[in-house]
């Protein structure tokens, strides 16, 4: 369901600094239903290469298929991608203006088109099943990280995402927060869910992935099931990523 082919991604010089190389010929594979997980250290391109599955990030060079779209085809709808492509943030991004019922409906009715009764029962559901119907009302500013981010997963999810992706959507919770989300996401892969997933949460990774892949330096260096990755590393620099993280 995501084919990343030879993608490399550049970003120009800031400052007197030279230009960086964040993304380095990666090639990546996703079949449908599979659950992956991204580790690796900081900068070494994890949130880059979320990012261009959806297009957030343009590539310099190679091709990504998603869902049946082709993204980096410039005739690509965006907004369709996005939708089919859900994406999960660190930091939430809600609508702050806009209460957690409100944040849910409206994507559905402008880019699925749906009438405002079904976009309504449907965002319903998704607060129930999220655990934060009793918020509809709330905006984000008077809900809790973990409640915010419910409120994301259930817009994302309304849309009916082929794919789910999630980078370290639980980086910025408090510690008796995270559990939830991470139930959450566990829930929807147990569904069959497909879902890319950055986390250093290693629990997460060996218990719900069906693949890990380590990055560093803009490139996969490590690409197995979580048991071979962790417990018997191919390269020397997962090795030492990983026995800093124990
Ligand atoms: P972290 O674990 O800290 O989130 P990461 O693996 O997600 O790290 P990326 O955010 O993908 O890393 O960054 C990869 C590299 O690209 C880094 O060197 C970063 O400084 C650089 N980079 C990322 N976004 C930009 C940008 N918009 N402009 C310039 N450089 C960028
Ligand atoms: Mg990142």
């Amino acid at each position: 369901i995501i084919d990343v082919v030879g993608v490399r991604k550049t970003f120009p010089s800031i400052g007197s600094r030279g230009g960086c190389v964040a993304l380095d010929d990666v090639h990546m594979s996703v079949r449908r239903g599979e659950v992956v997980v991204i580790i690796g250290p900081s900068g070494s391109g994890k949130s880059t290469l979320l990012r261009t599955l959806n297009a957030l990030v343009a590539v310099d060079r190679g091709v990504i298929r998603i869902a049946g779209r082709e993204v980096t085809d410039p005739k690509t709808d965006l907004p369709k991608l996005r939708a089919d492509v859900g994406m999960v943030f660190q930091h939430f991004n809600l609508f702050q203006h806009k209460t957690a019922l409100e944040n849910v409906v409206l994507p559905q009715r402008v880019v699925r088109r749906r009438s405002a009764s079904e976009a309504r029962d449907r965002a319903l559901a998704l607060l129930d099943r999220v655990g934060v119907l009793d918020r509809q009302d709330h905006y984000p500013g008077q809900l809790s990280g973990g409640q915010q981010q419910r409120v994301a997963i259930a817009r994302s999810l309304a849309m009916d995402p082929s794919v789910m992706l999630f980078d370290e959507a639980t980086s910025a919770l408090d510690p008796e927060m995270i559990g939830g989300i991470l139930d959450l996401m566990r829930g929807l892969a147990e569904d069959g869910m497909t879902m890319v997933a950055v986390t250093h949460e290693m629990g997460f990774a060996r218990d719900v992935a069906d693949r890990v892949i380590f990055m560093d330096g803009g490139a996969v260096v490590e690409s197995g099931a979580p048991e071979a990755v962790f417990a018997n590393p191919q390269s020397e620099r997962a090795r030492r990523f990983l026995s800093q993280i124990h």
